[in-house]
């Protein structure tokens, strides 16, 4: 697993979706770059979720606020007191952890074991095998969940009352240094995420900003402007993509946890008492929106948060099987009104909506997803490239991307640098370029220059050859399949876009 991962990070930079930011000054840790392919896989897969929330909902409008807002919003949403990590240091090594997820890690480890239990057991037992009888009878099996239980207890317990509790339970577990072995702990202490910055030129006036930790809040500052000047009606929702920023201590992973990132928020304003029922609405909308994409059903999976937000009263997340396991890609929580009323406390206006049907005013609730874009690049990227073994023997590295996210729909290729060829396919690519982001290839051999497309992720690849200029036909080649058709130029159009349109 920890091969394909080296891959998955080394054909980004390779093939120009991803580079380490300010790489020729050796990088800034957990910041990276979007290159000319990556940029536009990041693009096609916000707009393949801008369509399916703004442009299919008719109660749903977009919003662009800035990075920089009046500083106690971050006050009243809580940001500055509890958007907190609990870090603990190891004295031998020096370095810096998150104390809760080693905690985590370890309790994952003893549900590895269960889970390893419940698997032999199946594989003898077969089709008479009842799990959720052997759960509760097993006795390893029972001992190994109940421990977990009563450690992720204590953590959550710890990290509400006394965080000390949380070093003892990772004295008492003898958690070690992942790295060194070490078991020599400092205290944990809390570490706020928030990116401070200043407003003003002089000292004295210069007013202490944060760059925003999360899109949401300049929603719901806005919750009335727009509802007033779009003539909303609850429900309706208010969506949102935008750069975030949290200084995050552990930072690995490459674009899983990064400092300076990107978030894709929708938040759907309800009247009180129904949230469930949006909430159960948009966690299901939310699958379904992923296994649009066709990544394979087998790789999500929802886990219902048990320890809420202090703004939360219901809580999922859709976890994704990433090449290091199953971690969160998309929140969809119940914020309740605890966000639209701490900014009416704060600021002593009103943020209240008038209901004609019911006559009379509220507080929204609100239900939000909020899906990491980066995390859905790495999701689309990790899963689609594949090393294929071919009938002949030979290998080929494919990135197999749903086509409708692919940077490039098609690539035009003389099949030589002479007799005319180059100027039929620059013919062709003035005509595609109105509809579809295509290329032009006209180096080495064919053969080569398929792998490269391959490689890109580019569903098709058009070859010009001399034929064409006899009937004005050429070959399209299918990446995934690798079949090859012959094809009038004046199809071409349709092919492509029944293949890339959504
Ligand atoms: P995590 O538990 O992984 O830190 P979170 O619960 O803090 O995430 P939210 O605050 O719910 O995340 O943010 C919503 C989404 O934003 C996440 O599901 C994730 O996809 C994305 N996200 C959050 N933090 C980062 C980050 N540091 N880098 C990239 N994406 C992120």
């Amino acid at each position: 697993q920890e091969d394909i991962f080296k891959n998955v990070v080394s054909h980004a930079k390779e093939y120009g979706f991803i580079f380490p930011s300010s790489e020729v000054y050796d990088g800034l840790s957990a910041v990276y770059d979007y290159a000319q392919n990556g940029v536009e896989l990041k693009k096609n897969i916000r707009e393949y979720w801008w369509k399916s929330m703004v442009q299919m909902n008719e109660n749903i409008v977009g919003l662009d606020a800035a990075i920089l807002m009046h500083p106690t919003t971050w006050k009243a949403s809580g940001h500055v007191d509890a958007f907190n990590d609990p870090l603990i240091d190891n004295k031998d090594s020096k370095k810096r952890y998150r104390a809760d997820v080693l905690v985590e890690e370890y309790a994952e480890k003893i549900n590895q074991k269960a889970q390893k239990e419940i698997e032999k057991a199946r594989a003898r037992f077969g089709d008479a095998f009842n799990e959720e009888e052997f759960v509760t009878t097993n006795a390893r099996v029972v001992e190994y969940l109940s421990k977990r239980k009563e450690i992720l207890a204590r953590l959550a317990k710890g990290m509400t009352d006394d965080l000390q509790d949380v070093k003892a339970l990772i004295e008492e577990l003898e958690i070690a240094d992942p790295e060194t072995g070490s078991k020599n702990w400092t205290d944990v202490k809390q570490f706020n995420l928030m990116f401070g910055t200043k407003l003003g030129a002089s000292a004295e006036s210069a007013m202490d900003l944060y760059l925003r930790p999360e899109t949401a809040q300049g929603i719901f500052v806005n919750f009335l402007n727009v509802q007033k000047s779009g003539r909303m009606k609850v429900p309706f929702g208010i969506a949102q993509t935008g750069k975030a920023f949290r200084n995050e201590i552990v930072a690995r992973q490459f674009i899983f946890r990064m400092r300076e990132f990107e978030q894709m928020e929708m938040q759907f304003f309800v009247r009180p008492g129904e949230e469930m029922k949006w909430y159960h609405h948009w966690k299901e909308t939310r699958l379904n929106w992923h296994l649009s994409l066709g990544l394979g059903k087998e790789n999500y999976r929802f886990h219902d948060h048990e320890k809420l937000a202090h703004y939360a009263n219901a809580a999922a997340d859709i976890e994704f099987n990433f090449p290091f396991g199953f971690k969160e890609l998309e929140g969809i929580h119940s914020r309740t009104d605890f966000d639209l009323k701490a900014h009416e406390q704060y600021s002593g206006r009103k943020l209240q909506y008038f209901d004609p049907e019911l006559n009379e005013n509220y507080v929204p609730y609100v239900v939000e997803t909020s899906v990491g874009l980066d995390r859905m690049f790495l999701a689309v990227f990790a899963t689609s490239l594949q090393e294929e073994t071919l009938e002949d023997g030979s290998t080929r590295t494919v990135l197999k991307l749903p086509s409708v996210l692919a940077p490039t729909k098609a690539a035009i290729l003389p099949l030589v640098k002479k007799d005319g060829l180059p100027d039929i396919a620059r013919k062709i690519i003035e005509d595609l370029k109105w509809d579809f982001t295509v290329a032009y290839d006209e180096k080495d051999a064919v053969g080569r220059r398929y792998r490269r497309q391959d490689a890109l992720g580019t569903p098709f690849c058009i070859t010009v050859d001399h034929q064409t200029i006899e009937d004005e036909t050429v070959t399209i080649r299918h990446r995934d399949t690798m079949k090859q058709d012959r094809v009038k130029i004046s199809e071409l159009k349709d092919i492509i876009e029944n293949e890339v349109s959504t």
